[in-house]
């Protein structure tokens, strides 16, 4: 065992984007994942679970040269958000314009990011991805630490970095306790096709009971990310597919046209969850299995991918050491927890409707709608470019970003 080594566990984004980072910081790495996704070939059909990448993650995706694959057909850029309430009239819009860039994103499929960043580790001399390694026991010692997997693989390294989704084993193993909250919610994700024509536009109605995302995936798709009450979601599972369809037609108040379903259809509780440590021994936590948050602004991912890009930032400048992983901590603590704080400042403030609050809400809402000289550091923001950005995140340089 190399004393640069280092066993990154879950091949998700976040543990994808950390392995190559990582690589690239100079370490030698291994990707492991009980459960690799099915290649995708160009032409096939759409995956369900999408992710929203603001402007800083695809600067990082661009950084670790595989961005040019990802967008080679299956990356949907946007270049606004728009939200509204009650009138599509008085919807607020922001432009990627306003803070002087021409794109704030893509909707890109996970697997599809994935792919890509698992054919740069399994090309580069010091990387090495492992399928089918379900993580079932881990040591810690003093030089080094052992991760155990079901099939009787045993790989040591000098730090593990867990990475391994909101269920997190290791996680569990190393007794690092989840603090997780339930919104009493569900989320409904589904692909759909609009009948009416659109642009690169990322699309959000607060709805009482909860958002209603439009994302664009080009060719008139979207892919809708509704969250909605438990009682409502148990009505909408009863529902057929073209109930469904008429239902969503009516929560946007038929501002797609009519809708077709293109995807199978998914529905899963939304919680929140944080950790008090992100780091135990020679082990540190990531993504999801660190941090998971309310997906009404689809930062989740994002998230994740900004833990790689410091987790690498900050092994490259320190090397392994307590130093460096505690600095790692206090950063991302920091970060997470703002970042969960607004997703529920959001929720809640959306969820008011006829009260004062609501009132001055809605009438700050409409001033701000029209002072587009304030909407530069919301999309700074929205981009990813608030808070604390890792290097590789910043941009540096033309390309299709900025064109
Ligand atoms: C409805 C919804 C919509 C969302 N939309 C967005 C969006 O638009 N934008 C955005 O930024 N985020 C979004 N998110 C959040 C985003 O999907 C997640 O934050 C992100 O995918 C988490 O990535 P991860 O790599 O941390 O975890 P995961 O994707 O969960 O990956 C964990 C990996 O670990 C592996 N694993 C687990 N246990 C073991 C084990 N014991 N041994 C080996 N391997 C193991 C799993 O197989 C998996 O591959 C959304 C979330 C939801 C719920």
């Amino acid at each position: 065992m190399s004393t640069e080594s280092i066993v990154v566990v879950g091949a998700g984004l976040a543990g994808s984007a950390a392995a190559l980072t990582l690589l690239k910081a100079g370490f030698e790495v291994t990707l492991m994942d009980r459960r690799l996704p099915d290649p995708i070939e160009s032409g096939d059909r759409l995956r369900m679970r999408v992710s929203t990448l603001n402007l800083a993650s695809v600067h990082l995706l661009d950084r670790l040269g595989v961005w040019p694959e990802v967008r080679e057909d299956r990356a949907h850029p946007f270049s606004a958000i728009e939200f509204w309430q009650d009138e599509p009239d008085h919807s607020v819009r922001f432009e990627a314009q306003s803070a002087d860039f021409i794109r704030l994103g893509a909707v890109v499929e996970n697997d599809w990011v994935c792919q890509h960043l698992h054919h740069a580790i399994e090309r580069s001399d010091a990387g090495s991805l492992l399928g089918d390694c379900q993580v079932a026991g881990i040591q810690q010692g003093r030089r080094e630490i052992t991760v155990d997997c079901a099939d009787g693989t045993s790989v040591s390294a000098a730090l593990v970095v867990a990475a391994d989704g909101p269920n997190s084993f290791i996680r569990q193993a190393l007794g690092i306790e989840p603090h997780w909250h339930d919104y009493d919610q569900q989320g409904l994700v589904a692909v759909v096709k609009a009948s009416s024509a659109c642009d690169q536009t990322a699309f959000q109605r607060f709805l009482a009971d909860g958002p209603l995302a439009f994302l664009p995936l080009g060719n008139q798709q979207f892919s809708i990310v509704w969250s909605m009450s438990t009682a409502q979601a148990m009505r909408v599972k009863s529902m057929t597919d073209s109930e469904l369809m008429d239902a969503l037609q009516e929560a946007t108040q038929a501002r797609f046209g009519a809708l077709t379903l293109e995807s199978a259809r998914a529905q899963f509780p939304l919680r929140r969850m944080h950790v008090d440590r992100l780091v135990e021994g020679r082990c540190v936590l990531l993504g999801d299995a660190a941090h998971v948050i309310h997906p009404l602004a689809g930062q989740g991912a994002n998230l994740g991918l900004q833990d790689a890009a410091s987790l690498g930032q900050v092994l490259a400048e320190g090397g392994i050491s307590e130093t460096s992983l505690r600095r790692f901590e206090r950063w991302r603590q920091s970060d997470n927890q703002v970042m969960a704080r607004s997703m529920d400042v959001l929720k809640a403030s959306f969820s008011q409707r006829q009260n004062l609050f609501s009132r001055a809400r809605d009438g700050a809402l409409s001033l701000f709608a029209d002072a587009r000289f304030a909407h530069r550091p919301f999309i700074m923001h929205a981009a990813g470019f608030g808070g604390q950005v890792p290097e590789l995140m910043q941009a540096r340089r033309p390309g299709w970003l900025d064109r």
